[in-house]
């Protein structure tokens, strides 16, 4: 759909739906800020989206014309709708970051797919008849730019989420990659430094920065691992925004402009504060340089103590202060609403119950949350894990439920650990640990927790959710 020519005087009804499909945008993302508000929060802005496509095809007009190859569009909408139904319909909880990561990816490859579309467009005519300026050649660039190194890097991300691409560490990494974004700067200035009238020639170029962005997005994940995936992944999210933004401003079209700059703006201050919560520079995000650099240096070792059922529900149950702290386990074994049983018994007791949430816990940016409002667990018991480390010293009996990098000292003991760095929930200030988990498997970041092995933890090994209910039962008998 060509329509960088389409400029009207005076406010159209076009005009006045994107404006009110911008609002619903809005008032949507303001409400996926609270849990109890998302899920309303989300259909709005998708009803905001089929308000602003079914609007594009009823009154949009090129040359006075309206929109042509009708039923390739529905044919399209159509099977996007049915596989994208389909897909989010059949995806576990647990796959759902792998999805989030593929969506994202799409909306990076459409961004740049508009700007290849367009950039032969471009000539001295079609910027006489539109206004057309430099800016609207750079908007082309940076969308292809931009849009390309999204749909690369969130599929290798996806590869990464779903566990068949590994990670691949070259130590000259930092130094190859800052030398392909300053040549991929490069082609945009020689573009843009060219005669707009040979934009035919010129589109040679633009496929080779296709090709430099695609080596790029996966020379800068790539090497992402361990703890850090969080920060990549909601760095790409505001990456596709951005390259939206730029098909927005490309076409005039103010919905998809505000829809692409509060994706983009939100990504960005959700990069922001991942990069905070996990200690790490923006500038080694975007390079690629993340971690420690180096493998786990701990070997497993010392004793490991497993705590009973019976001994693990008394220790609960003539406790003051609990703190549970979940993580992706729970998630796995769809414990959440088991979990806050039993943190509705220990109440009834008299016991204070709350959750320490880690910013990077699960395998999305709120996944935590968004399990334990699922189970109605209350907001204000889930708690920050920086709010919640001071008091650790005064609870009695912190519960690691299906967590695990989350709660590894080797974040603050060994420098050479790809998770050095990253804050932590702080265990082992509690006066006892209870870690359930299945056995002694990883977390994400594939290293060794000496957490499991300090003294004043005990392991209730099992599946989480049988683990639980067999305690509620423990609990009850009491
Ligand atoms: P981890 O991945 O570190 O650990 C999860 C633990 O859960 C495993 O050690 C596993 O041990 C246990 N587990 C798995 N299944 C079950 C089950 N059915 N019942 C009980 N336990 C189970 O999880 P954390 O939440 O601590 O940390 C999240 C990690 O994921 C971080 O490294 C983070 O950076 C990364 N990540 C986070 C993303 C995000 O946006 N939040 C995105 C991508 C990655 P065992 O096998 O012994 O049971």
């Amino acid at each position: 759909m060509n329509d960088i020519s389409q400029f009207s005087s005076g406010i159209s009804i076009l005009e006045i739906t994107y404006i009110v499909a911008s609002v619903l945008f809005v008032l949507g993302l303001k409400m996926l800020s609270h849990p109890l508000t998302a899920r309303r929060g989300n259909i709005l802005a998708a009803f905001g989206m089929v308000f602003a496509i079914v609007a594009t095809i009823l009154f949009h007009r090129k040359d006075g014309e309206p929109i042509g190859n009708i039923p390739w569009i529905l044919g399209a909408i159509v099977i996007g709708t049915i596989i994208g139904w389909v897909i989010a319909k059949k995806v576990k909880m647990t796959a759902m970051p792998q999805l989030v990561s593929f969506f994202n990816g799409m909306g990076g490859a459409a961004a740049a797919l508009i700007s290849m579309m367009e950039f032969p467009h471009v000539s001295p005519e079609l910027i006489a008849r539109s206004g057309m300026s430099n800016g609207h050649v750079l908007a082309i660039l940076l969308g292809l730019m931009i849009g390309t190194i999204s749909w690369a890097g969130s599929m290798i991300a996806f590869g990464k989420l779903d566990g068949w691409i590994g990670d691949m560490r070259i130590k000259a990494m930092k130094y190859v990659n800052l030398t392909i974004l300053a040549v991929l700067i490069g082609f945009i200035i020689f573009i843009m430094t060219r005669d707009v009238q040979a934009s035919s020639e010129l589109t040679p170029y633009i496929y080779i920065m296709f090709a430099i962005a695609v080596v790029y997005g996966v020379l800068f994940v790539m090497p992402i691992g361990g703890a850090d995936m969080p920060v990549v992944i909601s760095l790409l999210n505001s990456f596709t925004g951005v390259a939206a933004a730029m098909g927005g401003f490309l076409y005039n079209n103010q919905a998809m402009l505000t829809g692409g700059i509060l994706v983009g703006s939100a990504g960005t201050i959700l990069t922001i504060l991942m990069c905070k919560a996990m200690n790490r520079s923006l500038l080694n995000v975007i390079v690629g340089v993340f971690g420690g650099g180096g493998q786990a240096a701990v070997a497993g070792g010392g004793i490991v103590k497993e705590i009973t059922l019976s001994d693990a529900a008394v220790l609960l149950s003539y406790s003051k202060k609990v703190v549970i702290v979940p993580g992706y386990g729970l998630a796995v074994a769809q414990a959440q609403h088991i979990c806050h049983e039993l943190d509705k018994l220990l109440e009834e007791k008299g016991v204070e119950v709350k959750y320490a949430i880690h910013p990077v816990a699960g395998r999305m940016p709120g996944h935590m949350n968004v399990l334990l409002a699922e189970a109605d667990v209350p907001y204000e018991q889930l708690i920050e894990s920086d709010v919640i480390n001071p008091d650790l010293p005064n609870t009695d009996v912190l519960v690691v439920i299906g967590a695990n990098d989350v709660v590894n000292p080797a974040a603050e003991d060994d420098p050479s650990s790809p998770i050095y760095g990253m804050p932590i929930v702080k265990a082992r200030d509690a006066k006892n640990i209870i870690v359930m988990k299945r056995g002694m498997g990883k977390g994400y970041a594939a290293i060794e927790n000496m957490l499991f092995f300090h003294d004043k933890t005990r392991m209730l090994f099992g599946d989480a959710k049988a683990s639980l209910q067999n305690l509620v039962n423990e609990v009850k008998n009491l």
